[in-house]
């Protein structure tokens, strides 16, 4: 469900024409449906009603400050990767008890910055993190409360990029391997073992990885509690998707149910780290037709068409990166006959299109598309690349609309940078 639609000819978000978002910020830019956001939390909520919980919104996603305090609101907490990260779920009213910290890479200055502000835990992928936590604890006379994360070893069926909860992959410490690190990690006297973790991928579209995860993860749940260890967290991390084409992902309430059915009867709190599933559908990435160009036809097909538009795999790194299905939407009038097109942006890589072999009215320049479900890992994973400065960001409610991030000038593009002086003509200064 979301707030975006086509009538007579015409894109609007919630009460809003997105003509007039592009005619006013220009283009490229995200648009952010804020109803759509809180929509899709509430229900996330809602389907856990029967269970305690706690959401920490997974902020890499969409990392815009609008889009967390939307969330934080609405009371959620947030799951972090970095201390930038923290940085900024703090500022965007995220309170620490409800931030988590994952990743497999946590630095000194990082860690030491959680703990300052008294995180609800880390999630741990190995051992040595492990004694890094707990030397940095010691130092500051605290103690850590940590999560394992554990590799449950199941396939999620999901791109191979995305997908985390595999042996072969980086992630966690091997499930097998959990008692043995949990009881070395109790005896540790700056680390405090509160829960257990785990996170198999991302964009899951059916439910039995979730529950072949969730049964492993109840089995040593269990065996930890025989042992005596305090275990009052079990994370179940992210990773429930959505439609971008036709894939049927789980409701979230049968996604919940699963959930819990299998911690049935425990005295623990889930923690839920969704992402994609809150924002995905809720943003789209508005952009203008710059030029159309036709390839030569190829034998016995038509002609292949080329949009080019001004957003490209800077902006939108997914059809770039994992291959990834967008949907492509007219939010003008579009009279064209329909071609086969090919929505491309200008970097220099053949690598950049948004979308590829579509049939689409045949476009002219001027014309305003609408890169639909770029609500997640669109902004937040875009780059400067070619020098592009990157996007604006707006967010509708009803009938407004406001900036909530200004599209970058040409003079932050070069921002930290100095020329060394031995580059320098002569004795002229370097600028
Ligand atoms: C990326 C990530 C998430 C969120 O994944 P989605 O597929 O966007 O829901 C949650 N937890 C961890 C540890 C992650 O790395």
């Amino acid at each position: 469900m979301h707030h975006f639609e086509v009538k007579r000819g015409k894109m609007t978000c919630e009460g809003v024409p997105v003509r007039r978002i592009a005619e006013a910020v220009g283009t490229p830019v995200y648009v952010y449906s804020h109803a759509t956001l809180s929509h899709h939390y509430k229900v996330f909520d809602d389907a856990f009603a029967g269970i305690p919980h706690v959401i920490c919104y997974s902020m890499k996603a969409n990392s815009s400050g609008s889009v967390i305090r939307t969330f934080t609101n609405l009371g959620s907490g947030v799951d972090i990767v970095s201390g930038g990260e923290l940085a900024r779920a703090l500022d965007a009213g995220a309170p620490p008890s409800k931030i988590v910290y994952s990743g497999v890479g946590k630095q000194i200055w990082e860690i030491e910055e959680a703990l300052r502000r008294g995180i609800l835990m880390f999630n741990v992928e190995s051992r040595e993190e492990l004694e890094t936590i707990d030397a940095v604890a010691g130092r500051m006379r605290k103690r850590a409360p940590i999560a394992i994360r554990v590799n449950p070893d199941v396939d999620p069926k999901t791109h191979p990029y995305i997908s985390t909860g595999l042996k072969k992959n980086k992630f966690g410490i091997r499930i097998g391997d959990a008692i043995r690190e949990y009881e070395w990690a109790a005896r540790r006297k700056h680390i405090e073992v509160v829960g257990v973790d785990c996170h198999i991928g991302s964009q899951l579209t059916e439910i039995s990885p979730f529950v072949d995860a969730a049964g492993r993860i109840r089995l040593l749940v269990d065996r930890l509690l025989r042992k005596g260890l305090p275990i009052r967290l079990v994370d179940i991390g992210g990773g429930l998707g959505i439609t971008y084409r036709e894939e049927l992902p789980p409701h979230p309430k049968q996604y919940a149910d699963a959930v819990a059915r299998a911690f049935s009867g425990l005295e623990i709190t889930l923690v839920l780290e969704p992402g994609r599933v809150l924002v995905g559908n809720a943003g789209v990435l508005l952009t203008r037709v710059l030029y159309t160009k036709a390839a030569p036809s190829l034998k016995g097909k038509g002609k292949k068409h080329f949009f080019i538009v001004d957003a490209a795999m800077n902006d939108l790194a997914r059809p770039s990166l994992y291959g990834s299905y967008h949907a492509i939407v007219f939010a003008g009038p579009a009279a064209g006959k329909t071609v086969t097109a090919d929505v491309v942006g200008p970097i220099c890589e053949s690598g950049d299109f948004l979308a590829k072999d579509r049939r689409l009215p045949m476009a002219r320049p001027g014309d305003l598309l609408a890169v639909m479900s770029a609500g997640a890992y669109g902004f937040s994973m875009s780059s400067n690349y070619n020098s592009r400065p990157r996007a604006a960001e707006v967010m509708v409610s009803g009938r407004r609309f406001e900036v909530v991030r200004e599209r970058e000038s040409l003079r932050e593009l070069a921002g930290g940078e100095r020329i060394p002086s031995f580059l320098s003509p002569g004795r002229r200064k370097a600028r």
